[in-house]
């Protein structure tokens, strides 16, 4: 009887799932940083399309997840997106998930879903991690407001960009690599010597490390710090002064 029961809940599930498209955060660096509903989702759903398959496996085998896996990334979007599409249309469910963090934020994912949408697909957002509003919760800096603007333009476009931003007077959030960091802190000296920023460097990992000060101060003092890894930038409001 309990048998039963099981194979109808497990039966009930699965055609709950059908159709359906579910967004899955997953973690920037520290694996336990993973929701029970996202470990859950990927275990139940039919297929996962992710950024990298090598990247996803590590993720995937930490939690014993075994599962068809389709690589969708800027390179071959175009081409893969009617593919998973059709799968899903077709009665099966499929989570999305990117390198790390949340889909879609400075990730690939918004063209799958913005197609699911149109061709009527359920979208089941599995919240959790972005490298962002971590950030954004330690930097100490207004967060009833802000600007997320991701990478800087590399080349055509950054000036101007930057140039926006001096008047800006909501807190800003960057995206930055380690290839380009010190020339970003160069520039945001240049451009804003005196805004107080905050540099989030491998958050969650074991060389988590926090930097605060103005901008001109961290720049001269980069040569004691370790410039490898990934980092979020967290840049005060113009005119903002700290309040203790
Ligand atoms: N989808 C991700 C998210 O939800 O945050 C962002 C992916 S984007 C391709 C990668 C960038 O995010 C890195 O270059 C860095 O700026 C930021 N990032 C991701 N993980 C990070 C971490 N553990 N510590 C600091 N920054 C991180």
């Amino acid at each position: 009887m309990i048998r039963l029961q099981l194979g109808a809940v497990i039966i009930l599930n699965v055609l709950l799932m059908n159709n359906k498209l579910y967004i899955i955060s997953t973690p920037i660096g520290n694996l336990k940083d993973i929701t029970l509903r996202a470990i859950e989702t990927l275990k139940d759903v039919d297929f996962i399309a992710c950024e990298d398959t090598r990247v996803s496996s590590v993720l995937l085998k930490h939690y014993g997840i075994s599962k068809e896996l389709i690589s969708i990334n800027a390179a071959n979007e175009s081409s893969k997106i009617e593919f998973v599409l059709n799968k899903i249309n077709s009665g099966k469910s499929c989570a999305l998930m990117s390198d790390a963090g949340t889909p879609g934020i400075s990730d690939p994912g918004v063209r799958l879903i913005s197609s699911a949408i149109k061709s009527g697909i359920d979208l089941i957002p599995i919240p959790g991690v972005t490298a962002a509003i971590t950030a954004l919760t330690i930097s100490g800096l207004p967060s009833d407001s802000f600007l997320f603007e991701g990478f800087l333009p590399q080349k055509k476009g950054r000036q101007k960009k930057l140039q926006s931003l001096i008047d800006e007077d909501r807190t800003i959030i960057l995206y930055e690599s380690t290839y380009r960091i010190e020339k970003l802190l160069r520039e945001l000296s240049e451009y804003m010597p005196d805004r107080y920023i905050v540099v989030c460097r491998e958050l969650t990992k074991k060389f988590e490390e926090v930097w605060r000060g103005t901008t001109l101060y961290l720049l001269n003092s980069i040569k004691d710090k370790t410039l490898k890894g990934e980092f979020v930038i967290v840049i005060s409001p113009k005119n903002w002064v700290i309040k203790v």
